[in-house]
């Protein structure tokens, strides 16, 4: 196989989900390992797939589109990057699942199309935990109303929350981003039963977010190699 490095990362990946699972106690199969594929040629992915994988994540809509034609229709696509609202439509084709919904407006339009196109699809309220500009996702303290506005929803799933640590922050820093995450889970958990997931963790700071209670794990260049395009 072309790819052999690719098993091997897998195996070393999973090795040490599981040795962080150990160390604060948690479940590994509570952990899910979430390949990220954005910008890897199409033949990586199909040797993932060969390898067993049945769930890609890719940020741009067009990518996930153009990759999911060519690829067996037994995969499970996760939309992980800002989706416009123009894009909905496609983007519902393949994806069951996205990480990225930052607007209530976005989160509605989902609703209305995936109803018209009888789709069904789970989601992820993305946060602005660090309040950083430039970064897409909800404040802390507009999710609620939100998960409130939306219990009534029939297409969508609101399964939790996603965010990204703050590029170049510490540790600590990171950690306690992603503690806040979880502790506004819990909160909004009372209201809605269903969040229960933490989409949080990237290959540089997965430790930290699997310790903080994350439940998937976005995971691309430790696992690919680096994006080719
Ligand atoms: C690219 C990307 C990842 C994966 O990043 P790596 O550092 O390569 O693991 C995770 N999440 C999102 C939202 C991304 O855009």
């Amino acid at each position: 196989m072309a790819f052999e490095f690719l098993a091997e990362n897998l195996k070393t990946l999973q090795t040490a989900v599981d040795e962080t699972c150990q160390t604060c106690d948690r479940d590994p199969k509570k952990v899910f390992v979430l390949p990220v594929t954005k910008r890897q040629p199409l033949e990586k992915l199909q040797a993932l797939y060969d390898l067993g994988e049945r769930q890609f994540a890719e940020n741009r809509v067009q990518e996930m589109l153009d990759k999911a034609e060519q690829l067996p229709s037994d995969l499970t696509w996760h939309l992980i990057g800002p989706l416009q609202s123009n894009k909905v439509r496609q983007a519902l084709k393949f994806a069951k699942y996205i990480h990225s919904v930052d607007s209530a407006k976005l989160l509605n339009r989902i609703e209305r199309i995936a109803g018209e196109d009888a789709k069904k699809v789970k989601v992820f309220l993305q946060v602005n935990i660090t309040e950083e500009e430039q970064k897409s996702g909800f404040s802390k303290d507009a999710v609620e109303a939100v998960v409130k506005n939306s219990l009534s929803f029939e297409n969508i799933e609101i399964i939790g929350l996603m965010a990204m640590g703050r590029s170049g922050a510490s540790a600590e820093e990171t950690k306690a981003t992603f503690c806040e995450l979880r502790e506004l889970r819990d909160s909004l958990q009372l209201i809605n039963s269903k969040i229960t997931e933490l989409s949080m963790g990237m290959s540089g700071d997965y430790k930290l977010a699997i310790q903080e209670g994350s439940t998937y794990i976005r995971v691309g260049s430790l696992l690919l190699g680096d994006r080719e395009y």
